[in-house]
């Protein structure tokens, strides 16, 4: 039987089978040693197989690992404290996903205009190169036609606009918005920074058009881009809602949506629920991230490694012509927009051992793990460089046949 035919042919992985890792490595079943600079795609937080994560496993597991939500969790009101003492936010649901967690934001959204008297704000405005992830409300909040096509007719209330348009966007906002929904560093869309001032304008310009602003932190949350949300970086832009995931588990499922009280208030019994979400098993690895995240020092340290990749990928470019247009992202979500195939280029660095990842508009996503050493950042840019060079020169070589 041919490897996978039993499953969706949703994916298309490289005949790579990796068994085991620890910190920003991995080993295939061939023993071959790679250096993990997507982490699961901006999920391990700290690395494979991290001491403090497994003893926080561990020794939940050995005592209960799911209740459902019917009954108080253990650990649960304990990690959603830490995080709203952390964070703009007084009430937090729990998920297992990056898709969950947008929908509940999208749901609270609507019901909040619904129980203010307003039952006609359901519009929900969204941006170009957003990615909110698969399910039926989210796809049509990012609004990707390639992601939609196929799929039955859009669904009403969805609005997308252009992608730092502050006058387009001053423009769509109307009596009928219930919200809009961005991601303050876009993630898949190809490593885009919004810039701070537009979060802060944008923070304005809802509160005084009525319209609840939501963030979809899920890739850039964490303690991803230096700071424990990248929306703090911004002046007076705290949203109503949030999504975050991938990160906030550390390679176990959980997503998280935060809100304001004014906005959760509504969610009553009945509203809304998920069985497995913030599960016991979840949340005991919850808590085991945030004692690394919230620490001010893990937090610089981000900051400094990412100067060392940009650094490095600003080497290259002025090294290697006509290779890289520029460099993006912020702290560990970081990576540039290639003048040669980023596919092609992905692949090169995996034989030479570095996992990195793609983003649209020609991008190479580099998103390791944030405790990762300087030692390691320097290999990684070696093989990218090495792979970037290679590349290149495989490229000018078919132009000139
Ligand atoms: C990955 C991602 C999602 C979806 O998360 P899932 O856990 O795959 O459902 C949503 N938003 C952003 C910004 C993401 O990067």
């Amino acid at each position: 039987m041919q490897r996978r035919s039993h499953i969706f042919p949703t994916y298309a992985p490289p005949a790579i089978q990796f068994e085991r890792g620890e910190g920003v490595r991995l080993w295939d079943t061939e023993r071959r040693e790679y250096l993990d600079f997507i982490s699961g795609i901006s999920v391990n937080t700290l690395g494979h197989a991290h001491p403090d994560l497994i003893k926080s496993l561990e020794n939940q597991a050995q005592k209960l690992w799911h209740l459902s939500n019917m009954f108080d969790v253990p650990g649960q009101s304990e990690l959603a404290d830490r995080y709203c003492e952390l964070s703009f936010a007084d009430r937090i649901f729990f998920a297992n996903s990056g898709a969950e967690a947008v929908e509940c934001a999208l749901k609270a959204a609507r019901r909040y205009h619904f129980e203010k008297g307003e039952p006609d704000r359901i519009e929900i405005i969204g941006f170009d190169g957003a990615f909110h992830g698969r399910t039926y409300a989210t796809i049509n909040a990012a609004g990707n036609p390639n992601y939609l096509k196929g799929f039955g007719p859009a669904l009403p209330g969805y609005t997308k606009l252009p992608f730092g348009d502050m006058n387009a966007f001053q423009n769509a906002l109307s009596d009928k918005t219930a919200a809009v929904i961005i991601e303050p560093v876009q993630g898949e869309g190809g490593l885009r920074p919004v810039p701070l001032a537009d979060l802060t304008l944008m923070r304005k310009l809802c509160t005084e058009a009525g319209a609840l602003l939501i963030y979809d932190e899920v890739q850039c949350g964490a303690g991803r881009t230096g700071k424990l949300f990248a929306h703090e970086w911004a002046q007076d832009a705290t949203p109503d809602l949030m999504a975050t995931a991938k990160g906030v588990g550390g390679g176990f499922p959980l997503g998280m949506t935060f809100s304001t009280e004014e906005v959760a208030q509504y969610m009553v019994p009945g509203t809304h629920g998920t069985t497995y979400g913030g599960n016991a098993l979840a949340v005991a690895v919850g808590h085991a991230v945030l004692d690394h995240i919230s620490k001010p020092n893990f937090l610089r340290h981000v900051e400094t490694v990412s100067e060392q990749i940009r650094d490095g990928f600003e080497a290259i470019k002025s090294e290697v012509s006509d290779s890289i247009v520029d460099v993006r992202g912020k702290g560990l979500l970081i990576g540039a927009k290639l003048a040669v195939s980023n596919i092609a280029v992905r692949d090169a660095t995996r034989d030479l051992g570095l996992l990195i990842g793609v983003a649209g508009d020609n991008v190479v996503r580099l998103a390791p793990a944030l405790n990762v050493s300087s030692v390691d950042v320097e290999e990684a840019i070696n093989r990218l460089r090495k792979a970037l060079i290679s590349v290149k020169s495989q490229e000018s070589e078919k132009e000139l046949v």
